[in-house]
């Protein structure tokens, strides 16, 4: 079926979304048309400003929206331990948890030599600059418990090491092939208690 122009483009943007289909691309189209002009501006406004305010943190490179963000900033978080993890959502996932009071570092990937993510291609470097600038006692590998979180975390750990530094690994309360992300706060406080050192 053939769309008018606008609505055809709105539907494209919402197709382009992750987890979405074509069919729920048509119904939100539709929904927005239907919403009051007020709304819609809101939603889209929203959009912008999100974009525009929210950036990386240049020491932990979690989504903020300053710098360094407010957990960087914190005085009540122990600075000498830091939670290494893959996504922004992953430090959600942890901070629901609410145990937590170290710092972060977001890696923004895992190693993948299949899909061709070397180091370089993800913020290894930025945690290496921060340990050598930085007293830290503990690094915390939290990276998804897959092949490619474990590759990252033994890469990590062998790199680590000779700087002295204490490298522990999340327990497998995790399922396995999962996502750290969509852990529950029991899991991932389990997982963290019964980190080992690797
Ligand atoms: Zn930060």
């Amino acid at each position: 079926m053939q769309y008018i122009a606008p609505l055809a483009k709105l539907i494209e943007h919402f197709r382009a979304l992750p987890g979405i289909g074509n069919k729920t691309a048509v119904r939100l189209a539709y929904h927005i048309l239907d919403m009051d002009a007020d709304q819609a501006k809101a939603l889209a406004g929203a959009i912008i400003e999100a974009k525009e305010k929210i950036g990386f943190c240049n020491t932990c490179f979690n989504l903020s929206d300053q710098n360094p963000c407010a957990i960087c900033a914190s005085e009540q978080r122990d600075h000498s331990v830091i939670c290494v993890v893959e996504q922004p959502q992953d430090v959600a996932a942890m901070e629901r948890m609410r145990e937590y009071h170290g710092v972060y570092h977001v890696l923004h990937g895992a190693l993948s030599p299949l899909e061709g993510v070397g180091p370089d291609q993800i913020r290894i470097k930025e945690l290496i600059y921060r340990l050598s600038n930085d007293t830290v006692r503990e690094v915390i590998m939290a990276t998804n418990p897959n092949v490619e979180g474990e590759a990252t975390a033994m890469y990590l750990a062998r790199l680590l090491k000779p700087m002295g530094i204490k490298v522990t690994r999340i327990a497998h309360g995790l399922p396995v092939g999962g996502d750290l992300e969509y852990a529950d706060e029991v899991t991932l406080s389990k997982a963290m208690e019964n980190r080992r050192e690797i």
